[in-house]
């Protein structure tokens, strides 16, 4: 029985009718560029984080990118960013001409080490951009004292971690900016790329309201140069549909990771740790493992779906040698990236499935 790793399609036949309802929806009205969808969602949204304002946006990445804007970076500006993470969260900062200023991240969580930002911090930095990395929030209390002290503005990538939460505060919600992608493998995925940036200050909405329509107001009067980034109506639409369902999907993911915790614990195989501040949606179930190339040989035979994420840390990129960083520069980061595999957690994984996994993930790693 092959096992994928993650399967969009059962989860589209579960509420099919309602999703093609939604989007036939749009197609009638037709306000496909900031239709009523978006601002229904930026609410929705906001409301689910327990904050004031949401802003849509084409992607993830461009939510990265917008809240940099908004928070004022500007060329040369330093960002402290984790070594361990997906591109797109120091991308944005160089492509701002700002520079990422890497920091290791803790052997446990996989998240930003805080004892290791203070060191990091100079006179050019401005901002600090935590990654609640496979669903679980970084440790946002020291992380903000930190901010406090140092006049640092934070900007959470919560990509991975819509609904997860710090000591009951939803992610998103803690830093002056959370970042949402609803890339269509995350926990709110679209039919297409979409994001969202929640925040509380209305200076802040109003200037990324503006960012995003190429930084025009009143219309053809441009006082910044911004971007071409809105979420699509017809994401917004499927969105809606689906945030009903959200809630649900992520204590089935829950489910899934407690049967795996307790099937692959002991074996020589280190599963995910939850704080107990946590509240962990599990975008990734990811065990660290020493042999795992030979995991991912037999896994692979045995068709079952996995992923390495991310098996190059950022100090390790090509696009990132200027940055000056050299290997050992960040030894945490380093094991993770040679140990880590993700295996199926989707909400529509069946019994049958996940045993089948846990079978051959410890016929390797026992
Ligand atoms: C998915 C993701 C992004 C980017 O989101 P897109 O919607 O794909 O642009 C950024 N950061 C992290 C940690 C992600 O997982």
């Amino acid at each position: 029985m092959a096992v994928p790793l993650i399967d969009l399609h059962r989860q589209y036949a579960a509420i099919k009718d309602k999703l093609d309802k939604a989007v036939i929806n749009v197609l009638e009205h037709g306000q496909f560029i900031l239709g009523p969808e978006v601002a229904q969602l930026e609410s929705k949204i906001a409301a689910l984080c327990g904050v004031r304002f949401g802003v849509g946006v084409a992607s993830g990445t461009d939510a990265l990118l917008l809240a940099l804007r908004a928070a004022g970076i500007e060329p040369c500006d330093e960002v402290i960013t984790p070594d361990f993470s997906f591109f797109a969260t120091a991308g944005v900062v160089s492509r701002l001409k700002a520079k990422p200023v890497l920091v290791d991240i803790e052997g446990d969580t996989y998240n930003i080490d805080p004892s290791l930002i203070e060191k990091a911090i100079t006179s050019k930095t401005k901002a600090i951009m935590p990654v609640h990395l496979f669903g679980q929030l970084a440790d946002m209390d020291s992380i903000m004292q930190l901010a406090k002290k140092h006049n640092l503005i934070v900007i959470e990538d919560a990509a991975q971690a819509i609904g997860a939460s710090y000591k009951g505060h939803q992610a998103g919600s803690i830093g002056h900016y959370g970042c949402f992608s609803f890339f269509p493998t995350k926990n709110l995925g679209g039919a297409g790329d979409g994001g969202m940036i929640v925040l509380n200050d209305i200076d802040g909405y109003e200037f990324l309201k503006i960012l995003r329509v190429h930084g025009s107001s009143p219309k053809y009067y441009n006082r910044v140069i911004g971007y071409n980034s809105r979420l699509a109506t017809i994401q917004a639409a499927v969105l809606l549909v689906k945030l009903e369902y959200l809630s649900g999907w992520t204590e089935k993911r829950r489910e899934h990771a407690k049967i795996y915790d307790a099937a692959l614990m002991g074996a020589q195989i280190k599963i995910p740790v939850v704080k107990d501040y946590s509240y962990h949606i599990y975008n990734q179930y990811t065990i660290a493992v020493k042999n795992r190339y030979e995991l991912m040989r037999v896994m692979k035979e045995k068709k079952i779906g996995h992923e390495i994420y991310y098996p190059i840390p950022f100090h390790k990129q090509d696009c990132f040698n200027d940055l000056g960083y050299k290997n050992g520069d960040f030894p945490i980061t380093e094991k993770a990236s040679n140990e880590v595999v993700s295996l199926p957690i989707y909400p529509e994984l069946t019994q049958e499935e996940q045993e089948k996994v846990i079978e051959v993930v410890k016929s390797v790693s026992m």
